[in-house]
């Protein structure tokens, strides 16, 4: 760890995005321990907590870390609802890996005294349950770290299908994701070449772990966190900053577009100006506006959003201009000539039309004709 964690909070969102981008561009072609390695000693990472849940394949990152630095802060969030094997899992593992610093944390007695006193609130109100128990723990608890480390993987879904290994978790803390491009097998050879201990409930047909109430097992041939809220329309328990509002998310995120190829949104948790596609760009106050506007391209309108963003350049915004909605790669190009720096679209979308449709429009500037005329 950095001796001296520097001190983010006051970081404008420019120098937070800024940050992340150099730490990805250092890292960009690193394997998950050296990632891990760096980013423990970083000053550009700042002070670093492991968030672990000793779940199905916690073994993985909680092994690197006590290999990497075993005094390693690792928070464990004890929602009071877990199976006892994890209970057991966690203390056997936490002794055998020599971790010396686990942290268990819990929500305020007061809180679920008066919140849910007769432990049955996630019957109801599974997201209220989530955030009582895991969210609210996790943020307070989080509070003297600059950011944490989380064992999420592209593999694990369209919402994290571009995922980098730094992003922006708010605005002043960073989240760092060493196995973002393992895959399963990856996890598996790790774990037995380690010799690493399964937790127990593997076997039993449990290959994603929560709270006993709300996981049950999954059958062969399931998706693996299908047991998780299994019939609910729920599949995370974090939550999410939206213009500094704690909302929850169990949506899938966007995905951002750039002339690099497709990345998280490095924007969540600031300010943000949404013009719908009939705005007059000339009615806009530029001298109020955030350091993003994004503009909405909804299904089947024609170009106006276009004539937004070059009106916007030429009464000289300066921020960034963010193209949101039903942008298709073939609009690509359009974008970038009229000032956008970016395209938003939704996770199915960039399913249909993967990254390299998109990197080869980023060679938009092939194209425009002032480029040429500027040699
Ligand atoms: S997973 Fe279930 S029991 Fe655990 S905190 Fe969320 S709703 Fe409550």
């Amino acid at each position: 760890m950095p001796e001296a964690a520097l001190d983010f909070a006051d970081e404008p969102p420019e120098a937070q995005a800024a940050r992340i981008a150099e730490l990805n561009d250092r890292y960009r072609h690193h394997g998950a321990t050296s990632v891990l390695q760096g980013a423990l000693r970083d000053p550009q990472a700042g002070k670093l907590t492991l968030v672990s849940s000793f779940g199905a394949e916690s073994v993985v990152l909680l092994h690197l870390v006590s290999v990497i630095d075993r005094r390693t802060p690792v928070l464990f969030i004890d929602t009071q609802m877990l199976f006892t094997e994890t209970l057991v899992y966690q203390q056997e593992l936490a002794e055998r890996l020599g971790l010396e610093d686990i942290r268990i944390i819990r929500a305020a007695d007061a809180a679920v005294a008066k919140e849910d006193p007769d432990g049955t609130l996630h019957q109801f109100d599974t997201d209220a349950c989530c955030d009582l128990r895991k969210t609210r723990p996790l943020q307070t608890a989080l509070k003297g770290f600059d950011g944490w480390i989380t064992g999420r993987k592209r593999y694990q879904g369209t919402s994290r299908a571009a995922l980098d290994f730094f992003e922006a978790d708010g605005p002043d803390r960073i989240k760092v994701n060493p196995l973002a491009h393992w895959a399963p097998e990856d996890i598996r050879a790790y774990m037995d070449e380690n010799r690493l201990p399964r937790h127990p409930l593997v076997a039993k047909g449990y290959p994603s772990i929560g709270c006993a109430p709300c996981t049950s097992p999954v059958a062969p041939g399931e998706d693996p966190r299908a047991g998780r809220w299994r019939g609910q329309d729920k599949n995370e328990c974090g939550i999410h900053i939206v213009d500094g509002r704690v909302v929850r998310r169990s949506e899938p995120m966007n995905v951002i577009v750039t002339d690099a190829g497709f990345r998280q949104d490095d924007w969540q948790g600031n300010a943000v100006l949404d013009l719908a596609s009939d705005t007059d760009p000339n009615t806009v106050d530029l001298s109020a506006a955030p350091g993003l506007i994004r503009v909405d391209f909804p299904s089947f309108a024609d170009g106006r959003g276009f004539t937004i963003a070059r009106q916007l350049r030429l009464r000289g915004y300066k921020g960034r201009l963010r193209a949101h909605g039903h942008v298709i790669a073939d609009q690509y190009a359009m974008a970038r000539r009229s000032g956008f720096d970016e395209v938003e679209i939704a996770p199915d979308l960039a399913a249909r039309q993967p990254e390299a449709q998109w990197q080869f429009r980023a060679d938009w500037q092939r194209g425009d004709y002032q480029s040429r005329l500027r040699g």
